[in-house]
Formats: C-alpha cells, structure tokens, sequence
C-alpha cells in the first residue's frame, strides 16, 4: 500500500531522511518508534506530501506520488493523516467538521455526508458531542472527532503522528481504543506513538528510527524482548 525506496530529504545541510526503503502492505499496522529528531514526523509528511523529498520514489497504492493538482488533492483524500494536535476548525460543529472534505473535496450531498458523519462519530463514541463546537470537547474527545473526519474521506491509509501525546492521561486510552479498533478491523495504519503497549497489541510491525535511518525493522515482539541496535537497546532503557 505504501512503498518508499531510498527516500533522502534534507533541510537545508540537515541530512533528515537517509535512503529509506520501507513498504507497508494492506491491512499491516506499522509503529514508528525512535528518539526525538529522528525523522519520523518527517517521514509520516513525505508519504501525503506534506514535504517533498529530494530523491528516491514513494508510491501509495501502486501509484507514483503526484507533485500538485487535482491529483495531489485526490492522494491527500486517500492517505488520512491525524497530528498531535487535533486541527479542528473552531467556527465549525463536530459533526460540520466531519462532513467538511467529503462536501467540499469529494461533491457528497450535504444530507449524505451528515449521515455519514453521524455514523462516524458514533463508532468513535463521541455522537453526542456532535452539536458542540471543537474547544466545547476534551482532548480525547477532540482527537477522536478528528479521527473521524479523517475517516469521513474514506482513506486507504491512516497515518497518526503521536496522536496521544498532547492528551492528559485519561484520555488517551479511549484514543489508543478507537486506533485498535480501527487496526483489527483492518486498516492500513503507520503509527508514530510512544505508547508501547498500542506497539505489543496492535503492531505487526515495529519500525525504529535514529538520526534518519531505519534501523530496525521487525516484529513487536522481536523489538521488545531482543533490540538489535546499541541505539535502540538504549532508546528502550529510556521509556520502558
Ligand atoms: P519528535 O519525536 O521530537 O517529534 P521526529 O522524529 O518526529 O521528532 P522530525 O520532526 O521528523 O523528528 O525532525 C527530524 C529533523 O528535521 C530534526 O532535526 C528537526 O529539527 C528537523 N526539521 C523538521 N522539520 C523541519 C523544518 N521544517 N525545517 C528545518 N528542519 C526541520
Ligand atoms: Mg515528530
């Protein structure tokens, strides 16, 4: 579903993404883990083009990265992204918040995407709130409403970048619940998260970064128990 063959990116002289290879196959739930600055907040924005890349292809769904336009647009529908700030318009209901893309970028009828909509946010359990405006919810609540909205462009991918770290501490479980939900039922995910136990119960994959590079690719519970990587074995020593 995503494949990104030796992807460099620099800012500036910073070398932020070095020769990444990576592919993501449908239905597989991948955790990126890795220190601050790594590049995993970059590499999540390179996959729906948030940031250009200077080398290497990255194609979603067998299909070349497009450069602008209406097909840039359409991949931006296709690959859902949620951030660690939930980037609900304000002026906007909950729910006018869900049916915005699907109106505005797809040409669903009003009437269609409020029902959809609504289906929406009651499977993120959060239906009732959907008359609120976004500062009026909690954090999780927010966060979910934005899952949604995600959801409402029935995306191929979901990309999560660290989508729990702004959250007060009870709240993110009912956030890590939905994004479990969402992986058993088979989405394609790549999730940048510091939550270790989302990584052991939905991860198939765990991919760890450090200073631009992958450095290990493997199953959670390979990572967990026998980190390959100096890097990493010290990385874990530090959350765990
Ligand atoms: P964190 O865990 O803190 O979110 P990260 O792994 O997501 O870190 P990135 O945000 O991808 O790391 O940043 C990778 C490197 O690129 C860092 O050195 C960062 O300072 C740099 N960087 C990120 N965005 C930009 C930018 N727009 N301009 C210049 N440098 C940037
Ligand atoms: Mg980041």
């Amino acid at each position: 579903m995503i494949r990104m063959s030796g992807v460099d990116k620099f800012f500036g002289p910073l070398h932020v993404l070095k020769n990444i290879d990576l592919e993501v196959p449908k239905g597989q739930v991948v955790v990126v883990l890795g220190p601050s600055g790594s590049g995993k907040s970059t590499l999540c924005r390179t996959i729906n083009r948030l940031e250009p890349i200077d080398k290497g292809t990255i194609e979603v769904d067998g299909q070349p990265l497009p450069a602008e336009g209406r097909a840039l647009a359409r991949l931006r529908a296709e690959v859902g992204m949620v951030f660690q700030q939930f980037n609900l318009f304000a002026h906007k209901t909950i729910v006018e918040n869900v049916m915005l893309a699907p109106v505005r970028v797809r040409g669903v009828a009003k009437d269609e995407a409020r029902r959809t909509a609504m289906e929406l946010l009651e499977r993120v359990g959060i239906a009732n709130q959907a008359d609120k405006y976004p500062a009026q919810l909690s954090g999780g609540q927010q966060q979910r409403a934005a899952i949604a909205r995600a959801l409402a462009m029935r995306p191929k991918v979901m990309l999560f970048d660290e989508p729990t770290s702004a959250l007060d501490p009870e709240m993110v479980q009912e956030v890590l619940d939905v994004m479990t939900t969402l992986a058993a039922e088979g989405m394609t995910m790549l999730v940048v998260t510091h939550e270790m136990g989302f990584a052991r119960k939905a991860a198939d994959r765990v991919i760890f970064m450090a200073d631009g590079e992958v450095v290990e690719d493997t199953t959670p519970e390979e990572f967990f128990a026998a980190p390959k990587s100096a890097r990493a074995r010290d990385f874990l020593g530090k959350i765990l």
